[in-house]
């Protein structure tokens, strides 16, 4: 357990202050401990994947912050359902069952999250989304007790999930077969794609804004009103995709936030479209 560790480190923003304590659970018993820990102080709890779709404020989280990595990352694959744990990275999840011939989450190869983070927040790109092959997820609840849910009890939305304060352990997903070559030449074609069209390798957390229903896109809109490659302290909305916002290296998230803040009431004011986040404020 480390305590008042920067939460900058764990975040693809790179942004953000302290967690009072940061947990990384081996196992479900090392997150049972960390939930009891939290509920003995009565401290708020957060889990955290990746950290690639979340703003940490500059203030951090004062609470436990619990994140499955390394031992919680099984992958096994039985006939056509794979077994994951909620640690495991998302593009490692697509590369495998690609290589093994198995279709259905090959198109989440440039998704830089973990499985539980992409379960939760129902993570999708190019046309799919975790939520068409989650068959079944394990979940412990604040009590530390652990159950199944079937897909027909968990309701899934665009870029969100009802599965509220739980921490995801493991899941079901069901898959297809397909030709490990075809889905091989598939990724390397999103991949240039994802590589040509968006700032991969500068600090941010993908999209900033869901998309709003309508025919334009987030990005789009924020164009439209000017705002392309506009800079605010140190985060820029990229000008590669302006529904990224990227960290130049000095930003802050207060800085984040102010950005968001005056590009949701641009784009209101000039085309009467109220963005909502993609991104989760923490802190
Ligand atoms: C360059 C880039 C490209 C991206 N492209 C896409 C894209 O194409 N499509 C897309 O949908 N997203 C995209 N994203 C956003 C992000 O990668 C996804 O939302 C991803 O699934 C988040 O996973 P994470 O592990 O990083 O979760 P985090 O950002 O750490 O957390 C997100 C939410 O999930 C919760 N959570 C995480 N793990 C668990 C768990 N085990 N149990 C319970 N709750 C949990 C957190 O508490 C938080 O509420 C992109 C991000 C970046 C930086």
């Amino acid at each position: 357990m480390l305590e008042q560790e920067p939460l900058s480190r764990y975040t693809t923003w790179r942004l953000g202050g302290p967690a009072r304590y940061l947990v990384l659970p081996a196992d479900a018993e090392d997150v049972v401990r960390a939930l009891e820990m939290a509920r003995d102080r009565g401290l708020p709890w957060l889990v955290l994947g990746l950290g690639s779709n979340l703003l940490v404020k500059d203030s951090g989280f004062p609470g436990v912050v619990i994140r499955p990595g390394k031992g919680m990352d099984r992958f096994e694959m039985k006939g056509a359902t794979a077994i994951v744990g909620a640690g495991l990275p998302t593009p490692i999840l697509a590369r495998r069952t690609a290589e093994l011939g198995f279709v259905g989450v090959e198109r989440f190869i440039g998704i830089p999250g973990t499985v539980g983070g992409g379960i939760y927040m129902n993570a999708g790109c190019h046309g799919a989304e975790f939520a068409e092959v989650v068959t079944e997820v394990t979940v412990m609840d604040e009590r530390g007790k652990a159950k199944q849910l079937g897909r027909r009890q968990i309701s899934f939305k665009y870029r969100s999930s009802n599965l509220g304060p739980v921490v995801l352990l493991e899941a079901k997903l069901g898959l297809g077969e397909e030709s490990p070559a075809k889905l091989k030449e598939l990724q390397g074609r999103l991949f240039r794609w994802r590589k040509a069209g968006t700032p991969f390798d500068q600090p941010c957390a993908g999209s900033t804004f869901k998309n709003p229903v309508g025919p334009k896109s987030a990005g789009m809109l924020i164009d439209e009103v000017g705002l392309k490659g506009y800079v605010l302290g140190g985060i820029q909305v990229s000008p590669m995709h302006a529904n990224y916002f990227v960290n130049l290296g000095t930003g802050t998230a207060s800085d984040a936030l102010k950005l968001i803040d005056h590009v949701r009431k641009t784009v209101l004011k000039k085309t009467g479209v109220e963005l909502e986040l993609e991104v989760k404020v923490i802190g």
